[in-house]
């Protein structure tokens, strides 16, 4: 047989039976499983509700619980910084362009684009809108002449 006790690194007599560690499956000598020979008995059971664990695994055991505190801290620490919006700062930017750009689309809807348009040279921000609104509508009022007179040419032109 080459198995060998973790703990002590020989081999196992005939007559003495390995100790099985429940958690890594590592073999042990019961002297050096240091149990109690009501322990050792308990275990040997076909049906055992007692568990073995080796001095390595009951220290990860004890440390479970606190790792698993750990994470949940850590966790909550996560979802924190998730919806912290100072630790998101090129969001924070995409989110405020994004509105903005809607804002001036609304701001625009009704703008009209009028070319050839001459400036008003007054410094008075009311004349320059009045001297422009004026331009605008004799603009206009010449393109709707010319598109009718052009309707009336073509009717003109069309034998009857
Ligand atoms: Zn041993
Ligand atoms: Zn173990």
């Amino acid at each position: 047989m080459s198995l060998t006790c973790v703990d002590c690194s020989s081999h196992f007599a005939e007559l003495d039976a390995p100790i099985k560690c429940d958690s890594c499956s590592g073999a042990f000598h019961t002297k050096c499983a240091k149990l109690s020979n009501t322990e050792i008995k308990c275990l040997s059971l076909k049906n055992r509700s007692l568990k073995y664990f080796c001095s390595t695994c009951e220290q990860g055991l004890k440390e479970l619980p606190e790792l698993k505190l750990l994470i949940r801290k850590l966790l909550v620490e996560v979802e924190g910084l998730k919806n912290c919006p100072l630790q998101r700062p090129n969001d924070g930017v995409c989110n405020e362009f994004i509105i903005n750009e809607i804002n001036e689309r609304n701001r625009r809807a009704a703008n009209l684009i009028c070319y050839n348009v001459i400036e008003s040279d007054s410094n008075q921000s009311d004349v320059r809108i009045a001297h422009d609104r004026d331009q605008m509508i004799t603009q206009l009022w010449q393109h709707i002449f010319k598109s009718f007179y052009k309707s009336l040419k073509a009717q003109e032109n069309i034998s009857w």
